[in-house]
């Protein structure tokens, strides 16, 4: 019997709870050196409710992991990041998120035994400079032996960068494989990886860490000040927002479209989709039935065979879930599903299905949006200065 795996020697290994692995071709093969780390508690807890805590005593290490929040949330991207942290702590290693931005996550269940949040860091405000202050304080209170970013284009890769560069650190940046001992980024144009140890700080790319932690960290909330004006200097004081410009959801590529609506099979009224697209400021896109009927250009199919997305909500109208489709969305965060078939398999990919008919709901959801914004508009004319007496006293 042919007992040899297949295993691609390019392809890095993903830190999961139980150790590093990677798919083979059938099977999933597991790292030998080092990879068993993590204890056996920590695997057979894997499956417990609730999850345990994980156990440090008298912490003396800390990494630290910095990220934006969107809305309140992290990313998958930059949950794997801290997961990653967290799986990679021992017992006497403390790991402290720190938050830009507002976040009402749950920190303990994402892995971190400290949140630092800094509401003042709006994902919508360009302010490099009193990030990079505000991460420099940051380490210098905490002191962390490695910093952790999620190597993104929305921010947390270029402070990593000017972090590391502003604090002579040594960094390893597009990192796909690591574990406690070591980093590997791709070299060679993908065809070989490089490694080393772990250095001061680490950026870390999409899907290097699988999220899912066997225990929970402490989570608990530290009340930090940063003081941004006391910390910025003349010359970063000369930096100015010129502020968001804000592009019609429709001229966003699908791939960086952070809401998106999609219409499958059963959307019969098209104009109907596309008004409720704009209404809701969504990009739109399509299965590929839809797309092969002609409805929608080839640009719009998301799917095996068309773009793969990322949205923070996907509503898919119509579309039956096949595992084509499902494979361009497997990164999308929330999916709603809207379907006469409550057996249709987006069902099982959806946070949450509405059995009802496509026309009917698309339908529904215009008329709600143009009696929110008749509302919006009233009201915002009553506030008109001539207008503020005539709306009090009709
Ligand atoms: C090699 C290959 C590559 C492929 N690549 C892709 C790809 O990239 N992307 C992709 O999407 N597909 C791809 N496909 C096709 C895929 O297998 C499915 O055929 C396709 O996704 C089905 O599209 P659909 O769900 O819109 O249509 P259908 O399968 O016809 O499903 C329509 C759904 O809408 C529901 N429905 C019907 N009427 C209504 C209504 N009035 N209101 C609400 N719900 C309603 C139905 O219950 C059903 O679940 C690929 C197939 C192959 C073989």
């Amino acid at each position: 019997m042919n007992t040899l795996k297949r295993i691609d020697p390019r392809r890095p290994f993903t830190l999961t709870a139980e150790g590093l692995k990677r798919i083979t071709l059938g099977a999933v093969g597991v790292a030998d050196a080092g990879a068993a780390t993590l204890s056996a508690a920590r695997r057979t807890a894997h499956h417990e409710q609730p999850k345990p805590r994980r156990t440090i005593a008298t912490p003396n290490h800390v990494l630290l992991v910095a990220a934006h929040a969107e809305r309140g949330a992290l990313d998958v991207h930059a949950r794997q990041t801290l997961a990653g942290a967290a799986l990679i702590a021992d017992d006497f290693t403390e790991v402290v998120l720190l938050v830009f931005g507002q976040f009402s996550g749950d920190a303990a269940a994402l892995g971190a035994d400290k949140l630092i949040e800094l509401p003042m860091f709006d994902c919508r405000t360009y302010a490099p400079a009193d990030e990079l202050n505000a991460l420099a304080a940051c380490v210098a209170a905490y002191a962390p032996t490695h910093v952790f970013l999620p190597d993104n284009a929305t921010g947390d890769g270029d402070l990593g960068r000017r972090y590391a560069a502003a604090a002579d650190a040594s960094v390893a940046t597009h990192v796909v494989e690591i574990d406690a001992g070591h980093v590997a980024s791709y070299v060679r144009a993908n065809t070989a990886l490089a490694y080393r140890a772990l250095p001061e700080v680490v950026l870390l790319a999409p899907n290097a860490v699988d999220p899912k932690l066997p225990f929970v960290g402490a989570g608990e909330r530290v009340a930090w000040r940063f003081d941004r004006e006391a910390d910025a200097t003349a010359a970063q004081r000369a930096v100015r927002d010129l502020g968001i410009d804000e592009i019609d959801a429709a001229q966003v590529a699908l791939e960086e479209a952070d809401f998106i609506v999609s219409a499958g099979n059963g959307v019969s009224d098209v104009p109907a989709f596309e008004r409720l697209a704009g209404t809701l400021g969504a990009a739109i896109g399509a299965s590929r039935v839809a797309v092969d009927d002609g409805k929608f250009t080839r640009d719009k199919q998301i799917g095996a065979t068309g773009k793969t997305v990322e949205a923070s909500v996907y509503i898919a109208f119509g579309i039956s879930g096949a595992v084509q489709h499902l494979q361009g969305i497997k990164d999308c965060r929330h999916v709603i599903a809207v379907n006469l078939d409550a057996s249709a398999p987006i069902a099982k990919r959806a946070n949450l299905t509405v059995i009802a008919d496509a026309q009917e709901t698309i339908a529904a959801l215009n008329e709600a949006a143009a009696a929110a914004r008749g509302a919006r508009a009233t009201s915002a004319a009553l506030l008109e200065p001539g207008r503020l007496a005539e709306g009090v006293l009709a």
